[in-house]
């Protein structure tokens, strides 16, 4: 497949100042990420809160700079493209947030937020702009009618439709979705969960899924890329990541995941400040295998198709994990069956949203 998105090396820190207002260091949000994502593929960049995958995310899309390194897209590097080539390129690329409350404008109506990409980027005539915005909101499961309702009559779900349907206006070849569902009830995300696969399959979308839930992740992705404190530490195709992992940290997270059945010490401890990451391995304060070499030397990410940067990790004990449960999703999966209409209703189920 060909790369659509390609990042190369990709460095972004942001400055810590004093009281004085001088500089007192730099949080290393993405230090030397390299990655790449075919077109129609589904990536997702997962870890903990702070471990620089939103950051990443953003980066992708050039709505922040990188320090150093170079993000391409479809052969182009984003950063040499001048401003008006940069907001032509915009229509292909969108974003959808975490917050349904917080990303639309309360002032205005859904047809106001649904056709101000189609007015930005010039994609339909002005007559033809109300059927297309009825078009948008049918494909993502609201009644053409709601266009003419403000965004607090809705509820959660129905807010995060609005928003996918506003980032499908300008028919873009990549969405970055940050968290997308990660705020919505369990029975409300099966159904975006739902919505998403069917419109990435419809209109052959390549989506970055930026999440800390590997239940949603297991849901979604093809390929799977575990950021740590700024790094990637492990990457591969998302069933093998999921079923096998490489890396002790990903072994860490997937031990955690509901159901999965395994006895792996949790966790040790916080992450560390990504102001001053530990020195060599910087998941060795945390690691339960770490070893005099990993204190010392950063391991490299090593491995074809399923890569991961730990020295140990070819001679790590292996994992049982109990399938059914695995990804946490297990009553997420029968929700999503359940939206699907070939599985018998689950109990406690919410209303369509
Ligand atoms: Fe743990 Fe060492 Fe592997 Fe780092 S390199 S993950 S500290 S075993």
């Amino acid at each position: 497949m060909t790369a659509l998105l390609e990042i190369q090396d990709v460095v972004k820190h942001f400055p810590v100042r004093d009281a004085l207002g001088r500089r007192a260091g730099a949080v290393r949000a993405v230090d030397g990420v390299s990655l790449s994502v075919a077109e129609g593929e589904v990536l997702a960049i997962v870890g903990e809160s702070g471990c620089g995958k939103s950051t990443l995310g953003r980066l992708m899309l050039r709505l922040i700079e990188p320090d150093s390194g170079v993000v391409r897209f479809a052969g182009e590097d984003l950063s040499a493209l001048s401003p008006s080539a940069l907001r032509q390129r915009r229509r292909d690329m969108q974003l959808i947030f975490q917050d349904p409350f917080g990303s639309l404008d309360p002032r205005m109506t859904v047809a106001q937020a649904v056709a101000e990409p189609l007015r930005l980027h010039r994609i339909v005539p002005k007559a033809e702009e109300a059927a297309r915005v009825a078009d948008l909101l049918s494909r993502v499961g609201l009644r053409p009618e709601s266009a003419a309702r403000w965004p607090h009559e809705f509820s959660g779900g129905q807010r995060q439709r609005i928003a996918i349907a506003r980032a499908l206006a300008s028919n873009p070849r990549l969405i970055v979705g940050d968290e997308p569902v990660s705020a919505l009830d369990v029975s409300v995300q099966a159904q975006v969960i739902n919505l998403l696969r069917d419109l990435i399959r419809d209109l052959h979308l390549t989506f970055v899924l930026v999440s800390h839930d590997l239940g949603v992740v297991r849901h979604l992705a093809d390929r799977v890329a575990v950021m740590y404190l700024g790094r990637i530490v492990e990457e591969g195709p998302a069933e093998e990541v999921l079923r096998a992992p490489r890396h002790p940290y990903t072994r860490a997270l997937v031990a955690a995941m509901p159901g999965a059945g395994e006895k792996q010490a949790p966790l040790q401890g916080d992450v560390p400040s990504p102001i001053a990451p530990p020195p060599g391995c910087r998941f060795h304060t945390r690691c339960s295998f770490a070893t005099e070499i990993c204190r010392t030397e950063p391991p490299s990410l090593k491995g074809k198709a399923h890569r991961a940067a730990c020295h140990l990790a070819d001679s790590l004990p292996a994992m049982t994990l109990r399938e059914e449960g695995l990804g946490g999703g297990a009553r997420l999966a029968r929700l999503q069956a359940y939206f699907r209409g070939n599985a018998p209703s689950p109990t406690g189920m919410g209303e369509n949203t």
